[in-house]
């Protein structure tokens, strides 16, 4: 009876150890996604966009995402950031499993954890750059004073204290994007998600775009790029090809 009792400790002690350098490996781990699938459902077709991604990102990385248009890459782009949940599969960010939660939940997890930048800048016509980088904050239980001091503070890091009273349309496209990578910004985000951030810019203000990316990532942040152009993705430390819903190459900068 006590060794059959000894032996069940021993196992279960290992068993223990076994979830705990489990835990230790994953907590290195921003990102893990196992066999994620996506379909949409037009009408009645299916659209698999994608098919089983295997993904590790590692806390600090910057990676870029790259694929022709269709292959996938702001599908994926979604789920990583929370904006979707996939069909099947799992995901675990930041340590905790995402794939199943309601859109209450992702929402938490979003403004906790991730600073978004589109193409399109999406910024807010009527209101001035300050409201747009304060935006994210509504969420915080902040005050307002706190909340300007962090918006200048983030304005600053991109180089436009400046323009803190002026509206969108008073800028040009590179400032634009810098108001929105900012607003990205405010709250401290861990992960810092750009689908195609220079895509409506000329190459030189693409490249001051990518330098401060590349700065954000520099001072502990993770960036994550989607882009189908080359030389946006030579700024990150890893790049990953995404072709018809599938992860198809990877290689290091
Ligand atoms: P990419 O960003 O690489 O251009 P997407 O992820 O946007 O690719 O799209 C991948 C595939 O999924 C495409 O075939 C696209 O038509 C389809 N798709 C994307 N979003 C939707 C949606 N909301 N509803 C239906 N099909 C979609
Ligand atoms: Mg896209």
């Amino acid at each position: 009876m006590e060794v059959r009792s000894d032996e069940k400790k021993l196992k279960l002690q290992v068993k223990c150890e076994k979830i705990s350098e489990l835990r230790t490996q994953h907590s290195e781990l921003l990102c893990l996604m196992e066999n994620i699938k996506k379909t949409y459902r037009i009408g009645d077709e299916d659209v698999e966009a994608l098919k089983g991604i295997n993904l590790q990102i590692e806390r600090g990385e910057f990676v870029a995402i790259m694929g022709i248009s269709g292959s996938g890459k702001t599908t994926l782009m979604n789920l990583i950031g929370c904006l979707d949940v996939p069909t099947s599969g799992r995901y675990i960010l930041n340590g905790k499993e995402v794939s199943n939660l309601s859109d209450d939940e992702l929402s938490v997890v979003r403004n906790e954890l991730i600073g978004f930048v589109f193409q399109n800048f999406y910024l807010m016509p009527y209101a001035t750059v300050l409201e747009n980088v304060m935006l994210p904050t509504i969420y915080l239980d902040r005050t307002t004073n706190d909340v300007e001091d962090m918006a200048m503070e983030v304005l600053r890091m991109v180089g436009l204290e400046d323009r803190a009273k002026f509206k969108p349309k008073q800028l040009s496209g590179g400032q634009m994007q810098r108001v929105a990578i900012a607003r990205a910004l405010i709250n401290g985000p861990e992960l810092i998600l750009a689908d195609e951030p220079t895509g409506q810019l000329d190459s030189k203000t693409a490249k001051e775009i990518m330098d401060i990316l590349a700065k954000m990532n520099e001072s502990g942040r993770n960036i994550i790029v989607v882009t189908h152009d080359q030389n946006i993705a030579s700024y990150a430390k890893r790049v990953i090809r995404i072709s018809d819903g599938l992860i198809t190459d990877e290689s290091l900068n």
